[in-house]
């Protein structure tokens, strides 16, 4: 229950006559704030909170009606010294009863509780506001399709893979490593930071899913991994609206199985050449995909370094590089002996994109608009497109 969530922010050791401070933050003329949300009441004065819920009422008292503090002491929550009143009860009290000397004051007469009784959360607070919270968690999460399915998170907070992120233990984190932690009875800190939650789902990842069957703890390259097999980082084709032919795949293919081990080409080199991917480099020469395209295939050996890379690239590429940017690229670059100038794979590790891309910024491809030299306004010669795109090999 949430009403445990509040009580636990309130002393209510002073006994039952006595002022109840609130444990969490004053606002400036010292009552207390609590954030309630729109869930429980949709209010932040904490007193106003205390009487809502010891009342029992269903909703929030409406912004008018005033919540006095009879004790004249702004942090105290205890219902037998809250009543709804106006200023003008507030002045009565402050300069005929007390004088104008501040609070607090001792309450001779409490309010009486109401029919019923006061609802004020007792026993073990802290239990009772943990399981509050976690019924709350799951309440974002569809379970209706049984323990065999995707539990998929509901709540609008996502990150851009589409995991689910939430506020929990004081941390913003993935709501799939909640469930985890959870289900397992255990708590985030329990979990070592490096490793991340992997979603094992049956139809293949799914990174909104919550459902703890689902997920395994594992590495972060284990889950690069995870990816990987299942092309999530497969989007070069599209993106650059490159198509590589049959002829050119089953060409690498030939390349590197045809090469004795060791003496095999990169695949960071071959993804450059081709302005895809390392991943989808991977699922050609695994024959994970283009399959019609013909040439060996075979099982790849782990080049975690690679991977690593490719993370990390990716990450990057979520950034968007200014036209400044590009522009001061341009003017840098071409401004350069051409002998000196670096090449497009490093330019565009130290951008954070790939050299492809690079490329056409230098050419004049792509962002015009970012203005700065391009080899067209040097070279007319160059603008023909067929130039070779550099690799490190190169
Ligand atoms: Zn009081
Ligand atoms: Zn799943």
């Amino acid at each position: 229950m949430r009403e445990a969530q509040f009580w636990t922010s309130v002393d209510t050791s002073p006994g039952e006559t006595e002022c109840w401070p609130f444990l969490g933050a004053l606002n400036i003329d010292g009552y207390g704030q609590y954030y309630a949300g729109r869930t429980l009441i949709g209010t932040v004065s904490a007193h106003r909170v205390a009487y809502v819920l010891a009342h029992g009422l269903a909703s929030n008292l409406p912004a008018h009606r005033l919540v006095r503090h009879l004790c004249a002491n702004p942090p105290c929550c205890n219902p037998a010294h809250l009543t709804v009143g106006s200023q003008r009860d507030n002045m009565t009290d402050r300069f005929r009863l007390h004088r104008d000397r501040p609070g607090p004051h001792a309450v001779r007469t409490l309010i009486p509780p109401p029919p019923g009784g006061r609802r004020v959360t007792s026993g073990d607070l802290k239990e009772l506001a943990r399981k509050a919270l976690e019924a709350e968690f799951w309440r974002k999460i569809d379970r209706s399709g049984g323990d065999a399915v995707c539990w998929p998170w509901m709540a609008a907070s996502r990150h851009d893979f589409g995991y689910g992120f939430v506020y929990w233990e004081g941390r913003h984190t993935q709501a799939a490593r909640v469930a985890y932690v959870l289900h397992h009875g255990l708590t985030l800190a329990c979990i070592d930071s490096d490793l991340v939650v992997r979603h094992l789902c049956p139809g293949g990842s799914n990174p909104g899913c919550c459902n703890p069957r689902h997920l395994k703890l594992g590495t972060q390259k284990q889950n690069m991994h995870d990816r990987l097999a299942q092309g999530k980082y497969d989007r070069g084709d599209d993106h650059f609206a490159t198509k590589v032919s049959n002829r050119e795949v089953r060409a690498l293919r030939e390349e590197y199985w045809n090469a004795p081990h060791g003496k095999r080409p990169k695949l960071e080199v071959l993804a450059q050449r081709h302005g895809v991917y390392w991943g989808t480099i991977h699922r050609w020469l695994r024959g994970a995909g283009r399959q019609e395209a013909g040439g060996p295939t075979g099982e790849l050996e782990p080049e975690a370094e690679a991977r690593t890379n490719h993370a990390r690239g990716e990450a990057h590429r979520m950034v968007k590089i200014s036209d400044a940017r590009v522009r001061e690229l341009r003017e840098t670059y071409w401004s350069m002996p051409t002998k000196q100038r670096p090449s497009t794979v490093s330019l565009a590790a130290r951008l954070g994109t790939d050299s492809k891309t690079v490329w056409n910024w230098l050419h004049g491809k792509s962002r015009l608009s970012a203005g700065g030299p391009t080899s067209s306004s040097e070279n007319s010669g160059q603008q023909s497109g067929k130039e070779p795109i550099p690799d490190r090999q190169s």
